[in-house]
């Protein structure tokens, strides 16, 4: 038995067909093409070429980002890819050439799905993803299935809005999709570098601003600081809808420094009661794990 997963990303491709104990035997990666009749030949043409590597027929899924129904036939918001908006059924497309079912899910859905199967997640029956960096996603998987919803978009906390918010979470930029403040307004990336820059007038990249916080600059730890409490406010909003076993984050903000101690310490000001046993911790499975997760979610047919 063996599983190929497709991660689509903004610009590229990639594609990796694993054993059945998870064991990554080939990858490639291609460019994204420029229509939909020409992506559609490439994911055919990787699933074929996968294929080869393994000598079979493997199971294969495919994880992308943006809101996808569970048909895998619907795109609600794919702002990288906009060939995908215009009523192409993908999922039906692939099956039809690979002569296979095919999954099509959300990538932070992907990810969270391998993190519940081989990274932090493990055992938990309720584990939810979150992914702190350009944007804010995520994803809840529950007794190793991932949790769509109606539209696909199940577990998009980004656009939530901001629990408890106040003038300590300062001012969120706006977001496209969001009329006022949503999470991802006040904890991206840019959302980051943009309260340090108003306190400090350095405009800095996360990663500057993760150094100058290690190394113990106040500004930064204070913009740190708020930025975890901010995290914790969000967390608060998936306690009380999925209650989940643990919560997990990913992404470019969770080098933070200390960011894990400070939202296990704030999420508790923010919980119905206060000895919650939720536990928030960082991913495992680092950047290849949508990659695994798509694998996976094929794999289930
Ligand atoms: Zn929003």
């Amino acid at each position: 038995m063996y599983a190929t997963g497709l991660d689509i990303g903004g610009t590229k491709i990639a594609g990796a067909v694993y054993d059945n104990v998870g064991t990554e035997l080939t990858r490639i990666i291609e460019p994204i093409p420029k229509d939909y009749a020409l992506f559609l030949q490439l994911c055919v043409n990787m699933v074929e070429r996968l294929d080869q590597a393994c000598g079979a027929k493997a199971s294969v899924g495919i994880g992308m980002p943006g809101v996808i129904s569970r048909d895998g036939n619907t795109f609600y918001a794919v702002a990288n890819i906009p060939f995908l908006r215009d009523g192409h059924p993908f999922a039906d497309d692939l099956t039809q050439h690979l002569q296979r079912s095919v999954r099509v899910a959300n990538d932070g859905q992907c990810a969270t799905l391998a993190e519940a199967f081989e990274g932090a997640g493990q055992g938990a029956n309720t584990v939810f993803g979150i992914t702190l960096g350009t944007g804010v996603g995520g994803g809840a998987v529950v007794n190793g299935h991932i949790i769509s919803g109606r539209h696909g978009m199940a577990g998009e906390i980004g656009h939530v809005a901001l629990p408890h918010a106040s003038a300590e979470d300062g001012e969120p930029l706006p977001c496209k999709y969001c009329p006022t403040g949503c999470i991802e307004g006040y904890l991206s990336g840019a959302a980051l570098a943009k309260r340090y820059e108003r306190l400090t007038g350095d405009n800095l990249p996360v990663a500057d601003i993760a150094a100058r916080a290690g190394s113990g600059e106040q500004a930064a730890l204070q913009v740190v600081d708020a930025y975890c409490r901010g995290v914790a406010k969000a967390i608060s909003a998936v306690l009380h809808t999925y209650d989940p076993d643990i919560v997990i984050i990913s992404g470019g903000l969770s080098v933070l420094p200390n960011l894990l101690r400070l939202v296990n310490g704030y999420v508790r000001d923010y919980a119905l009661f206060k000895d919650i046993e939720t536990q928030v911790v960082a991913a495992k499975l680092g950047a290849l794990s949508g990659l695994r997760g798509a694998a996976i979610l094929g794999q289930q047919g």
